[in-house]
């Protein structure tokens, strides 16, 4: 079938997009779905910074890709041997598919499935098929997902059903902001009710881990970022006190009013300097949590005699280390009851026709959360 999909044609074009356009709006073919795929019509895919990265060549990937890696929608087609799904069910689709057979599958850690990153990484479905192509040019899906697009064809694997009363807007945001923001919390960190945290780094999931932290019942839910605009929106979400990072003393000033850093604290900037702030501000005993993607050339340096001294522990988290079957319909839950406003964290309704903009916004930090609403 023939579909409009936005298409990254190379990456590293300057900014602004609005006058470069990375995306170009093209019509592409897209197969029907293979074996154990199905094909989803996609009503709503959010723009993350983990895209950007793409477009601007920080995490280098196979172009032309059709981008887009957090979304929700309605399965229109199943390929052969699916099961669990049927058309008209409402999904979220996730960005690392799981083959349930590799050592992290079978250890109960599918966001670090090994088929999975490897069909990411050549932009291939789960399967080694692509679906996607332009004339008789292949081009490359982007995470199992390729979302900036009005039908996508994914693994059954990369989607998760999910209840038809959540907003379908909504609900995409589950998919990489609130799985990855909220997880790094409950399932990473292991925060425990009555404990301190910080966050560094509030775009779209340090955002999700504020509120998460607070539905996890933490004490008190620090913000720090480098904008006062999100600093306050940091507030709004309920942070109990924000920081700005740009202040030399910022580290100093964190771990005086907490009595000597919090629990645990995140990073989500990706950056080495916010990663070493969210270490310094972290108490002895405590947790540094980094889930946001640096550039593969960024290290950072700590003193390796307080990793022993002070029994620190440092965590990576992909996905929020998330288990998406088991914990999506516990954030949803969570959302239904009030207790996680992720409709918050959307601050713009986008077409798809206006998506090279949308990345201005963001590469601008002028947005929270954007969705192309189809
Ligand atoms: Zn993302
Ligand atoms: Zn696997």
């Amino acid at each position: 079938m023939k579909i409009r999909a936005a298409v990254l044609e190379e990456m590293g074009r300057p900014t602004p997009y609005a006058e470069s356009r990375p995306l170009t709006l093209d019509t592409v073919e897209l197969a029907p779905p293979g074996a154990g795929e199905i094909l989803v019509r996609i009503a709503a895919a959010g723009l993350c910074h983990s895209d950007l990265s793409v477009i601007n060549g920080e995490r280098p990937r196979p172009t032309p890709m059709v981008l887009g890696h957090e979304a929700a929608g309605i399965v229109e087609e199943l390929g052969e041997d699916v099961t669990g799904l049927k058309p008209g069910d409402h999904v979220v689709l996730v960005f690392v598919p799981s083959c349930g057979q590799c050592l992290p599958c079978s250890e109960g850690r599918p966001a670090l499935c090994e088929p999975g990153a490897a069909a990411n990484t050549t932009g291939m479905l789960l399967s080694g098929a692509r679906r996607l192509s332009r004339g008789n040019q292949e081009m490359h899906h982007h995470m199992g997902v390729s979302a900036f697009a009005e039908y996508a064809v994914v693994s059954a694997r990369s989607a998760v059903k999910i209840d038809r009363d959540v907003p379908l807007e909504i609900a995409a945001l589950f998919g990489c902001a609130v799985l990855t923001g909220v997880g790094a919390v409950v399932n990473t960190a292991g925060l425990r009710p009555g404990m301190t945290t910080a966050v560094v780094g509030l775009g779209g999931v340090g955002l999700s881990s504020v509120l998460g932290a607070q539905a996890a019942g933490a004490a008190r839910v620090i913000g720090v970022d480098l904008s006062d605009t999100k600093l306050a929106k940091a507030r709004e979400l309920g942070a109990t006190d924000t920081f700005n990072a740009g202040a030399a003393d910022c580290a100093e000033a964190v771990r005086e009013a907490t009595r000597g850093g919090v629990d645990c604290a995140f990073e989500f900037a990706g950056s080495a300097t916010a990663m070493e702030l969210a270490y310094r501000i972290t108490r002895r005993g405590g947790v540094t949590t980094t889930a946001g993607l640096p550039p593969p050339s960024a290290s950072f340096a700590i003193p390796h005699v307080n990793l022993v001294a002070e029994e620190r522990t440092v965590k990576g988290s992909y996905i929020g280390t998330a288990v998406p079957r088991r914990d999506l319909p516990r954030y949803m839950a969570l959302y239904a009851r009030g207790r996680l406003p992720v409709e918050k964290l959307l601050t713009h309704r986008i077409t798809l026709d206006e998506i090279n903009e949308g990345f201005d916004r963001l590469n601008e930090g002028k947005a929270i959360r954007q969705i192309v609403a189809f």
